[in-house]
């Protein structure tokens, strides 16, 4: 149920969480207000999203919360191209060196490109009658009064202006401006955990024979302590595959497709580095580098201005390697609904500790397996390393049963929490196995 909190609610960042906030907000807000950098609307990638170049997977997680706030958007997306897989039929998964076994799960999945995916999201937005986007429009401040937030200053081609609202969300990504506006009013920084990754990725799009990988869809090769070559292999929109190898601690991806090949001829099956080498290039190899993991634990503040909420990578940003941003800044958008419904009293407080409940599984997730990895810098807890002991011998046991790969599969796509992995039946099958 939802009910109207006020009249205008501004969203910073037309991002995929900046999106889902637009949506949400629709829902509680008179007027939606989406302020954004780029140009929208044009389907290709975007400056402000230069990641969107390369392999973006939507975990299962995050198409549910994206069904949910826009039923049928899934079945447009595949009309219009983007790749579905079920679970773990077409996705071959190759953690710890183990290819896991697969069994039909009835766990449907979608794969496209990023700048696809953003744009179909986009076009359910702009048809909400009281969503108005506007791009092309730099965010050059916040309006404030006693210590409160009650609008954004804007600058575009005409110049700037002031646009009050009762609502501003900060969904500006890695770069989000809250730290330094949270500092100009007076108000603490909050803390921040950061875990150096030092990932590096190469990215070709290519078009594979017809068949050359049988029922793949996609393919992950994860990185390991003592193999820190990785990849990942999607089929996505316009008969094409988008190709990233992922290094991590400094190791970087070659850009040559000579070297691109040797890569794969090392990290992945002989049929997957074999389709590679035979497929035909769509375009030059792309780079990025993240240096760090980093989260902002916003909801340990004990004053934050009202008026204000910040959701997306300008929380947490993940390293990507485990394909969780989009679908936590999913998760974002369903806790700001539901505090929402219960109106705005306290609503940073309120907001700040959903977003975090919702956010800590992935973080355990991702930093667990971050800290495993031998050059990770910070400390590893001996109940970490307990941890990850068992997590490696459940790959290996994944190899052979498929219930486990599911049990896995259904964690990593934060459609079960991580102490799903402890349940009696699937620890009984780790240990046996
Ligand atoms: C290399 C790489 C690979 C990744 N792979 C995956 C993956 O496989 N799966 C996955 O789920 N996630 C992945 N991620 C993470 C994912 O990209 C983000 O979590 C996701 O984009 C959500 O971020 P966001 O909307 O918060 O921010 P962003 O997507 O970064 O969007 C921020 C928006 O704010 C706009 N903006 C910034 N400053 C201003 C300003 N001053 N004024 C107006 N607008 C502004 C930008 O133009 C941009 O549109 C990856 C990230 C990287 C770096």
């Amino acid at each position: 149920m939802t009910r109207r909190v006020g009249e205008h609610a501004i969203v910073l960042g037309a991002g995929v969480s900046g999106l889902l906030a637009a949506r949400v907000l629709a829902d509680f807000y008179d007027r939606v207000t989406l302020v954004e950098r780029d140009a929208l609307g044009a389907g290709g990638p975007r400056k402000g999203v230069p990641q969107g170049f390369h392999a973006h997977s939507l975990l299962p997680r995050g198409l549910q919360i994206l069904e949910e706030l826009f039923p049928g958007l899934t079945e447009e997306m595949v009309a219009e191209g983007a790749v579905p897989y079920e679970m773990i039929v077409h996705l071959r998964m190759i953690f710890g060196g183990h290819e896991f076994a697969r069994m039909p799960t009835g766990e449907v999945g979608v794969s496209s490109t990023r700048p696809f995916l953003e744009s179909h999201i986009l076009r359910r937005v702009r048809e909400l009658r009281n969503v108005v986007t506007a791009d092309r429009s730099q965010v050059s401040g916040l309006m404030t009064r006693d210590g409160r937030v009650v609008g954004a200053r804007i600058a575009d081609d005409d110049g700037e202006r002031e646009l009050p609202a009762d609502l501003v969300v900060d969904a500006m990504g890695r770069g989000g401006r809250t730290l330094a506006w949270l500092e100009s009013m007076g108000f603490d920084r909050p803390e921040e955990e950061t875990i150096k990754v030092e990932i590096a990725y190469a990215t070709w799009y290519l078009r594979l024979p017809k068949g050359a990988l049988d029922k793949d869809r996609m393919i992950i090769l994860g990185t390991y302590p003592g193999q820190p070559k990785g990849a990942a292999l999607c089929a996505v929109e316009g008969d094409r595959w988008l190709v990233t190898l992922g290094g991590h601690d400094g190791m970087r991806p070659p850009t040559d497709p000579e070297g691109f090949f040797a890569w794969l001829d090392e990290a992945a099956p002989a049929d997957v580095s074999a389709a590679v080498r035979a497929a035909e290039p769509l375009g030059e190899i792309g780079t990025a580098r993240i240096p760090t993991s980093t989260r902002r634990r916003y909801e340990r503040l004990s004053r934050f201005p009202e008026g204000l909420l910040v959701t997306g990578d300008a929380i947490c940003s993940f390293n990507p390697v485990y394909g969780q941003g989009m679908a936590v800044g999913g998760l974002y958008a369903i806790a700001m609904r539901d505090c929402l419904r219960d109106g705005t009293g306290d609503l940073a407080r309120r907001y700040f500790a959903a977003a975090a409940k919702a956010l800590d599984p992935a973080w355990q997730l991702s930093s667990g397996a971050d800290l495993a990895l031998r050059q990770a810098e910070a400390a590893r807890t001996p109940m970490a390393r307990m941890l990850n002991a068992y997590i490696g011998r459940l790959q290996r046991v994944a190899a052979r049963d498929p219930r486990v790969a599911v049990a896995f599969t259904r964690v990593s796509g934060l459609l079960d929490p991580p102490a799903a992995l402890m349940r009696p039946a699937v620890l009984w099958r780790a240990l046996r196995g």
